[in-house]
C-alpha cells in the first residue's frame, strides 16, 4: 500500500551547472520508460532551478535540504517554505544527522521545522538516527523515540501524505557501512509502533518509513525488501545517475 520514496540527498555537491547536467543525465536513464516508485532528488538551494527545469515533463520531483521556520524577515541566509514552494520544490529533508551535527539543530527545532513543512502543504522527510555510541550502549531505541515524539507531538490529523521519516543510523551515513536489513528492519518497525500509538494503525501503515545510510544498488535489493522500509534516502550513490537509476529499477521489481 505504500508507494517506495527513492529520494538522492546531494548535499553541499553540484552547483547549478553540475546539478544540471546531472539531473538531465539521471531523467536521461528512463527516457520513453516509466516507475511506479517516487524519485526525488534535493540539491543544494541555489541549484534547485536547475535541476527542476531538467526534471520538466518527466516523473523526477525536487526537494530542499533544509528550511527555517519563519515565513520571511530578518534570518540572514535562510529559505523559507513559500520560496521553496516558488522554486517547485515539493519535499524538504528536516533533522538531518549533520544538520543536527554541525548546526546543532534540537529535535525541537527539527520538530518545528518538520511542522511548518507540513502546515504550509510541502512533504517533510525527518531524519532520525542514533550515533555508534549510542548503538553499542543499546540505547539506539531511545535515541530514536526521542527524535520520532519530538515530531509526533506536534502533529495531528491524518499527516500521512505529508510526512516521510528517514532513519539513518549516523555510523552508515557516508561511510559505506551500511546497517544489515534486519537492523533496519528492527528499527523500522520500532518506528512504525511509534507511529501507531500516535495515529493508530490506519494512518500509520500509510506513512513511509525511508533508510539513509550507505545504501546503494548492490546492498538496495535487501534494505528495501524488508517490511517497513519504504524507500531510502541516498547521498554518495545519488551524485551518480547511473548508481541513482539503479536503485530505482531495484525498487521497481520488489
Ligand atoms: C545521507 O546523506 O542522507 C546519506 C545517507 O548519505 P550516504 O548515502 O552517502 O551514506
Amino acid at each position: 500500500m505504500r508507494t517506495f520514496l527513492i529520494a538522492g540527498n546531494w548535499k553541499m555537491n553540484a552547483g547549478p551547472s553540475e546539478a544540471g547536467k546531472l539531473a538531465k543525465e539521471i531523467a536521461g536513464t528512463w527516457k520513453g520508460k516509466t516507475f511506479s516508485s517516487e524519485a526525488l532528488i534535493c540539491p543544494p538551494f541555489v541549484s534547485i532551478a536547475a535541476v527542476s527545469k531538467e526534471f520538466e515533463g518527466t516523473q523526477f520531483k525536487v526537494g530542499a535540504q533544509n528550511v527555517h521556520t519563519e515565513d520571511n524577515g530578518a534570518y540572514t541566509g535562510e529559505i523559507s517554505t513559500s520560496m521553496l514552494k516558488d522554486a517547485n520544490c515539493e519535499y524538504v529533508i528536516v533533522g538531518h544527522s549533520e544538520r543536527r551535527e554541525y548546526f546543532h539543530e534540537t529535535s525541537e527545532l527539527v520538530a518545528q521545522k518538520g511542522k511548518k513543512v507540513i502546515d504550509d502543504g510541502l512533504k517533510a522527510i525527518v531524519c532520525v538516527g542514533e550515533v555508534l555510541e549510542e548503538r553499542k550502549a543499546g540505547k539506539h531505541e531511545d535515541v530514536v523515540k526521542e527524535q520520532v515524539n519530538a515530531v509526533l507531538d506536534l502533529l495531528d490529523g491524518d499527516v500521512s501524505d505529508q510526512f516521510v521519516i528517514a532513519y539513518e543510523p549516523v555510523w552508515a551515513i557516508g561511510t559505506g557501512e551500511t546497517a544489515t536489513p534486519e537492523q533496519a528492519q528492527e528499527m523500522h518497525k520500532f518506528i512504525r509502533s511509534l507511529l501507531t500509538e500516535k495515529f493508530g494503525d490506519d494512518i500509520s501503515q500509510k506513512i513511509r518509513i525511508l533508510y539513509g545510510g550507505s545504501m546503494k544498488p548492490e546492498n538496495s535489493e535487501e534494505l528495501l525488501s524488508q517490511t517497513d522500509v519504504d524507500g531510502g534516502l541516498i547521498g554518495g550513490a545519488s551524485l551518480k545517475a547511473d548508481s541513482f537509476s539503479k536503485i530505482i529499477e531495484i525498487s521497481e521489481s520488489i
